[in-house]
């Protein structure tokens, strides 16, 4: 076991009835490191992430949050992590307000500070006595982003964290993430826009049908799959490159 791994993820399999979404799938993600799960539509990320968060159940493999085994100490790796999951479900007849009070007992903050910190960063305070139920997509992901990091977790789990967010927002919180991690956490997060993970990721991990196709710092993906940008690296490592040019030419004919 690697000390200093934030996320240890070994030969993980995922399977929903006969369908194997994750394929015995490796990495490892450092203390101090952003991590990006790359991958197209359907590839396993979503899969992944909720096997390292318990909202799956693992077919074979081991997964380890901090050291330790997340099949057995779910509740305490709950406590070290943040998580933005794909759809977050966020209890749509409470107000943010209501909902961050209740996260912040789960969570038994007693300094409340951060919160409004976070409110007022990502520009919510208009918003905080609105039933979610009535905010635009945009502002329930604000929601979910806020009530995830408000206990300054020391690891970050995103999925498409981004989704949905204003140009302000995403820089915002692009830079706490840079933060969080300079300051020596972890972030792992899964995303489609390659201009943010290839600015941001101290490493990228690439999945197709679950299975990894490329790791390594920008510099090795550089180099070994010889892309001068990460979309570039991307379309080779997913084999795509040809397919797409041949479907935009039969579109132009
Ligand atoms: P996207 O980028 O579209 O969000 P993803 O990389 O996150 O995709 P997953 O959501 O992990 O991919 O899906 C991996 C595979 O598992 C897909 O083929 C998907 O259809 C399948 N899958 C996911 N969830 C289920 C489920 N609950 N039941 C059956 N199949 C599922």
């Amino acid at each position: 076991m690697d000390t200093n791994a934030a996320i240890e993820v070994k030969e993980l399999v995922v399977k929903y009835g006969q369908k194997v979404a994750v394929n015995y799938l490796s990495f490892q993600v450092p203390m101090g490191t952003i991590f990006g799960l790359l991958g197209p539509n359907g590839a396993g990320k979503t899969s992944t992430i909720k096997a390292i968060i318990g909202l799956v159940e693992k077919e074979s493999g081991t997964v380890r949050v901090l050291g330790r085994d997340a099949a057995s100490d779910l509740a305490w790796i709950k406590s070290n992590i943040g998580v933005v999951p794909e759809n977050p479900a966020l209890l749509d007849s409470l107000t943010p307000n209501e909902f961050f009070e209740l996260v912040a007992s789960l969570r038994r903050m007693k300094d409340t500070n951060r919160i409004k910190s976070l409110v007022d960063a990502f520009e919510f305070r208009e918003y905080l006595d609105t039933p979610i139920a009535s905010l635009s997509m945009g502002n329930k992901q604000k929601c979910a982003v806020i009530a995830a990091i408000m206990h300054e977790p020391k690891i970050l789990i995103l999925d498409e964290p981004f989704n949905g967010l204003d140009v302000r927002s995403v820089k915002i919180f692009k830079d706490i993430i840079i933060n969080h991690v300079k300051n020596g956490g972890a972030a792992l997060f899964s995303t489609h826009i390659m201009d943010v993970a290839e600015r941001i990721c101290d490493r990228v991990c690439i999945i197709d049908n679950g299975m990894k196709v490329a790791e390594g710092s920008m510099q090795e993906l550089k180099e070994t799959i010889q892309g001068s940008t990460l979309e570039e690296i991307f379309l080779k490592a997913t084999h795509m490159e040809k397919e797409i040019d041949e479907v935009v030419k039969a579109l132009s004919s």
